[in-house]
């Protein structure tokens, strides 16, 4: 079986999109400082772009959760991997992650956070499939909306591959 990867968003694409939702977070925060939680290991290509770009403070955190499920599917079971090392106690959180689907991840991250008392919770998010949303999940801000397709590149991985890529592509499998 080979793999190729068909282009979807190019590098070009994605850099100009996350430099404008930077530059709304800069604005929506003037005078605050953002928590910024990084959803291992998916969200960390764009967090770190994104935290580059915003021109308030901010301090950085990191978490990693696992669904139970198959390989492109997750089951609404979620399991904290890495908890965060700082408390939340009176700042403002924006959660960053790759991809919502499901919106199951994000719904349980949102109510367990939400419980350490921060000042303000929100949630910014690379990609959005908001077709395959069965938990409703109020994302803030959103670089784009995709099809229901199976996407890798920018953190994102199809077994465990093709995180590095600097675009977000669709895996294509072929016969050889
Ligand atoms: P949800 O809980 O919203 O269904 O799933 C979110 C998680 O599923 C994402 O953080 C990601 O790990 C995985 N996921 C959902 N769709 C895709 C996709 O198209 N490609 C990849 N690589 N992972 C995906």
């Amino acid at each position: 079986m080979s793999e190729k990867i068909r282009v979807l968003l190019s590098e070009e694409e994605v850099d100009s999109r996350i430099r404008e939702i930077a530059a709304k977070i800069s604005r929506d925060y003037a005078g605050k400082e953002i928590h910024l939680i990084c959803v291992l290991k998916g969200g960390v290509f764009f967090t770190c772009e994104l935290a580059k770009r915003i021109t308030v403070p901010v301090t950085l955190d990191f978490m990693s959760v696992s669904s139970y499920g198959d390989d492109t599917k997750s089951s609404g079971v979620v399991k904290i991997v890495k908890d965060l090392d700082q408390p939340l106690e009176g700042k403002n959180v924006l959660i960053v992650e790759d991809i919502i689907d499901s919106g199951r991840t994000l719904s349980y991250l949102i109510d367990i956070l939400g419980k350490r008392k921060p000042e303000s919770i929100h949630l910014c998010t690379l990609l959005d499939k908001p077709e395959r949303r069965v938990r409703d999940v109020k994302v803030d801000y959103s670089c784009f909306n995709i099809p229901d397709e199976f996407v890798v590149g920018y953190g994102l991985d199809y077994a465990q591959k093709y995180r590095n890529l600097p675009f977000i592509g669709v895996v294509e499998l072929g016969e050889n």
